[in-house]
């Protein structure tokens, strides 16, 4: 590749809520940006629904919290319940109102949020979006980046400054930049499905988790289509199960009568099925190439992390990049974004989705027992119930010096 007069912009691959979130950020601080997502339109994946208070505070400068705050479900009580006993641990949020103006997990589909930043992307005169558009490859030097795409079957060149890997999971930027993905996949699967059968009339709250060795169950109250909203559980399924089996009708009635058994069949809304990874890249940044959000993290869901610490790389990422892009830092404010959002990726996210999963599924009955006492334990005292709050609720890993 010669020397090229590369355009002043920043290229981000893929649409998503890390992405757009990093768009808007850098048009914001006046630096132009070109999107590209590979599907037609914004995806629609029931993925995730929770958002901690740091989140909110991040996306509240961009007028985006408070739409998705007009539109979610505030739950401020959540538990931990063991499906085989009445044992629960039930946490208050509001333990933490005097550190921030959410005291809460709010409940908003992921799908929700991506209308509302392209909304606000749209509005700004030097971003633009361009859909059906799948990244490829990239070459780059000292000055930027060529990357190559695919649009309608044909392939063309976008230059730019700055290349940036927000495409998810399975980032044509990571792989195309050769960046290691280090870690593990879960073996079993996991089925998400919806409902608008009520748990709370069971005593659930809107955010309950229920231990089990067998089967243990997430549930979340989520707005849906509006009031009185739907209720969504997910369950892991046996590794030997095949995805056609787990996504069958009948499975998932079989789920929500094993559950709660009721003499009429439960009206089931959707189901979806993942595999779960628990990954992290082994840098943030190669030259020019930069990645973020599931791009260069991937965590079982418990815990709600996945998103979140995604829109706490892009908040970290827009302040990085506009110092350098304007001169007043050099490259080594990138670097610093890597090793923060890295290291909160695995102190942080993998350890606390890990051990909370683990938590969940735990075989042992006299570690559940003790785990059960000591969840109770921590909920009922006020000084303990806030250190594990400020961890579960992500305010610890983003203001840690
Ligand atoms: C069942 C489940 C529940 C979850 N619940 C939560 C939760 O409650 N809270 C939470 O914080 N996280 C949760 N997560 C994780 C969360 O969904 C992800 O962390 C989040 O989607 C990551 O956003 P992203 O923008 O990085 O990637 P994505 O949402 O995957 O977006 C990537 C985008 O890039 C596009 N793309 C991919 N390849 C290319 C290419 N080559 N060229 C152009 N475009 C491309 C894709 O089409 C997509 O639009 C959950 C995950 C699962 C599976």
């Amino acid at each position: 590749m010669g020397i090229l007069p590369y355009a002043d912009r920043v290229l981000v691959s893929g649409a998503g809520p890390v992405g757009l979130t990093i768009a808007l950020g850098l048009a914001r601080r006046g630096i132009p940006v070109v999107v590209v997502e590979q599907e037609p339109a914004l995806t629609i994946d029931p993925r995730a629904g929770t958002f901690h208070p740091p989140t909110l505070e991040m996306l509240e400068p961009y007028g985006i919290a408070q739409q998705m705050v007009a539109a979610g479900i505030p739950v401020r009580t959540w538990q931990i319940r063991d499906r085989r006993s009445s044992a629960v641990a039930e946490f208050d949020l509001g333990l933490l109102a005097d550190l921030t103006p959410y005291p809460y997990r709010l409940h908003f589909e992921q799908f929700k949020l991506t209308p509302l930043l392209l909304a606000a992307l749209e509005r700004e005169p030097n971003a633009e979006v361009r859909f059906s558009t799948r990244f490829v490859k990239a070459e780059q030097d000292d000055a930027g980046v060529r990357a190559t795409v695919e649009r309608d079957g044909k392939s063309e060149t976008i230059d730019c400054r700055w290349l940036i890997g927000a495409d998810g999971g399975r980032s044509g930027v990571r792989r195309a930049g050769t960046f290691n993905f280090e870690g593990f996949t879960w073996p079993e699967l996991f089925i998400v499905l919806s409902t608008a059968y009520d748990f709370a009339a069971h005593g659930f709250a809107m955010n309950s988790y229920l231990a089990d060795p067998e089967q243990w169950i997430a549930i979340f109250k989520m707005p849906g289509n509006g009031p009185p909203g739907v209720w969504r559980l997910s369950f892991p399924m046996d590794a030997a199960t095949s995805e056609e089996t787990a996504l069958a009708p009948e499975t998932a009635q079989a789920l929500l009568q094993g559950f709660i058994s009721r003499p009429e069949p439960y009206a089931i809304e959707h189901r979806n099925v993942y595999r779960l990874h628990q990954r992290v890249a082994t840098d943030f940044r190669n030259g020019r190439t930069i990645l973020a959000g599931d791009a260069a993290h991937l965590n079982n869901p418990v815990g709600a992390f996945g998103l979140n610490s995604g829109i706490h790389d892009a908040i970290a990422l827009i302040d990085a990049l506009d110092d350098v892009w304007h001169d007043r830092a050099g490259i080594e404010a990138l670097d610093r974004y890597g090793a923060q959002r890295r290291t909160a990726a695995i102190d942080h996210v993998q350890a606390n989705s890990i051990r909370n999963k683990r938590q969940l599924e735990e075989k042992d009955p006299d570690v559940r027992r003790r785990n059960f006492e000591h969840l109770q334990h921590v909920a009922a005292t006020p000084e303990l119930a806030r250190d594990f709050l400020l961890n579960s609720s992500m305010i610890a890993s983003v203001r840690r010096p």
